[in-house]
């Protein structure tokens, strides 16, 4: 910036619409669904600015509705993926050296493009791709996109504006400079908003970027790119390339020119690229960046002060809110005895009342899980937890892949807080709940604290202050985001930055100005303004 300290538009969180019968915002969501529903869209790479079409494809469609095809998406092979990075690596040179309110002012035009003109489609879109319902593709595709794109242009001008001391013979300052090279955004099925922020906030900090979705969510990812060109993107900055995971990883990280990896997704496959890049680290011209956000096994403890029906509410929409396919979501709940007859009665209640089906018919709170995979694993853990002794299925239990992958929401009740669904991802619409003597509070939050490998979030409710107050120390390493009296869901950009450690990731908190700083490396530039003539201090004398 050479002509002004220009200040952003403060960021406020996009108001969430609500989607109400006869509403506006429901005629036109419907509307795209219809379109985008019944047209065939192709998608196809997208490099250099130009849309890149293999003629290998691979079919798209709905996870409730598995047997109809809203289009294809075409696959890169090698030569693609090191086209992309050449690319990147060419844009470079002019976009590193980009002024920031440019950056700024591309990426705030997106927001507002996905605020207005694109809300409907890429709502529709994520409805679609990854089922979601009207509600969950309106804070995740729109709200969160929105104020991730918003959020991070203020972040960046704060990052540089923390600046050094000077004196009046030197002047410092520090250049926060882009990473050397390219960085490599891969992102998961579940939020159309984690695939949107992870290329686009590398490449508002002036980086260039190979970004790989996820198969599951190419569909509503098309959009995102639809966006970012019509912002004004400019060609070579944000490069798409789909197909074979493990090629196109292996293909980037062999690169000497890779310099960061912003990841979010399962444990295992991160844990995998970590030892990818350490096994390549002589290779690389910089030592890369590595930012990661991965699997949880979130979990609900309520002590006996607790109220019954906002303990069983938490669980209701914390467990079940777009098939429990949130990072967040809860999975693992702890009830005292004497609250448990209360809060099985409320929960399932909740549970029956749930309708499930495809997200069209807006009237559906649960719909289908993301692909055959996962209904398969998911089934696999119902069968086995009615025939196992230590588990009891209190509702649910049932499932239908006839036309889409449906899982009911399901409630297992164990005797064992280890029980393998107490302890493993199950990344579906399952909660296991273990019921603990109220006298046993202390020793529950040590299992608690104990019983996975996990650290993303958690809640805790109690009206007794000491009680919440000792679960918030026991369980201090327990979760990234860590919740008193609410559900461990719905973290806000801004207001609730997101992350865990332990196997749950780095911990950048996505949505935050230190998330951003990973993918900057300050310069400091010192200016003397009158230079010494003569070697010898004065104590030589
Ligand atoms: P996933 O690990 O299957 O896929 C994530 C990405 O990695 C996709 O783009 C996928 O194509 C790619 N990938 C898969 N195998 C690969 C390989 N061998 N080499 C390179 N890349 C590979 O995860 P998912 O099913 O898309 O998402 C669900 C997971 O993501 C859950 O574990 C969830 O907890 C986690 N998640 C975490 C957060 C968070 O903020 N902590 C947020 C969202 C999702």
């Amino acid at each position: 910036m050479g002509k002004g300290f220009f200040n952003v538009p403060i960021a406020v969180n996009e108001p969430v619409k609500s989607y109400a019968p006869g509403s506006e915002e429901r005629e036109a969501v419907a509307k795209a669904y219809k379109e985008l529903f019944n047209t065939h869209t192709e998608v196809p790479l997208y490099i250099n600015g130009k849309d890149v079409k293999t003629g290998n494809t691979k079919k798209m469609s709905p996870p409730h509705d598995h047997q109809h095809i809203v289009g294809e998406y075409h696959l890169a092979d090698r030569t693609h993926v090191e086209k992309a990075i050449a690319t990147a690596l060419e844009a470079r040179k002019s976009w590193s050296q980009m002024p920031w309110e440019q950056r700024a002012g591309i990426f705030l035009r997106a927001a507002e493009l996905i605020a207005g003109p694109y809300r409907a489609k890429i709502n529709a879109a994520t409805m679609i791709a990854q089922s979601k319902t009207v509600h969950q593709a309106e804070i995740d595709a729109a709200c969160e996109l929105i104020d991730f794109l918003r959020f991070n242009v203020q972040f960046m001008t704060d990052i540089y504006h923390e600046q050094p001391e000077s004196t009046s013979d030197a002047w410092n300052r520090i250049e926060y400079r882009p990473l050397e090279g390219f960085t490599y955004a891969v992102t998961p099925f579940n939020f159309t908003a984690i695939a949107g922020n992870l290329p686009s906030c590398m490449a508002l900090m002036g980086n260039v970027v190979v970004w790989k979705p996820s198969d599951s969510q190419i569909f509503s990812a098309k959009i995102i790119m639809d966006v970012f060109k019509e912002a004004g993107v400019p060609e070579g900055v944000i490069n798409v390339v789909f197909g074979d995971p493990v090629m196109i990883t292996e293909t980037v990280l062999s690169s000497p020119d890779f310099s960061g990896l912003h990841f979010t997704g399962s444990t295992f496959i991160f844990k995998e690229l970590w030892k990818q890049i350490g096994n390549n680290i002589h290779k690389y011209k910089t030592y890369p960046r590595i930012v990661g956000e991965t699997g949880g096994k979130d979990f609900i403890i309520a002590h006996n002060s607790a109220n019954s029906k906002q303990v069983a509410t938490a669980i209701s929409r914390g467990a079940f809110e777009f098939q429990g396919q949130k990072c967040s979501a809860a999975s693992r709940a702890y009830i005292p005895k004497s609250l448990w007859p209360d809060v099985k009665k409320y929960v399932i209640e909740d549970v029956s009342s749930f309708k499930q089906g495809s997200p069209e018919d807006m009237s559906n709170f649960v719909t289908a899980v993301i692909h055959e995979g996962s209904f398969d694993k998911l089934a696999k853990y119902i069968d086995q937890a009615k025939n196992d002794d230590a588990a009891e299925i209190i509702c649910g239990g049932n499932y239908d892949k006839s036309k889409g992958y449906f899982i009911e929401p399901t409630v297992i009740v164990t005797n064992d807080p280890k029980y393998t669904t107490m302890c493993t991802e199950l990344f579906g619409p399952v909660m296991t709940i273990y019921v603990y003597d109220d006298a046993d509070f202390s020793k529950t939050l040590k299992l608690v604290d104990s019983t996975s490998e996990y650290a993303l979030t958690g809640a805790v409710f109690s009206t007794d202050r000491y009680a919440a107050a000792e679960a918030t120390k026991t369980l201090e390493n327990c979760a990234g985001n860590f919740y008193i009296n609410d559900k461990p869901t719905g973290a806000v950009v801004g207001q609730q930055p997101f992350g865990g450690a332990r196997a749950s990731g780095t911990n950048d908190k996505a949505g935050s100005a230190q998330n951003l700083l990973r993918w900057v490396s300050p310069r400091m530039i010192k200016e003397t303004f009158v230079s010494p003539t003569d070697y010898r201090y004065p104590f030589l004398g």
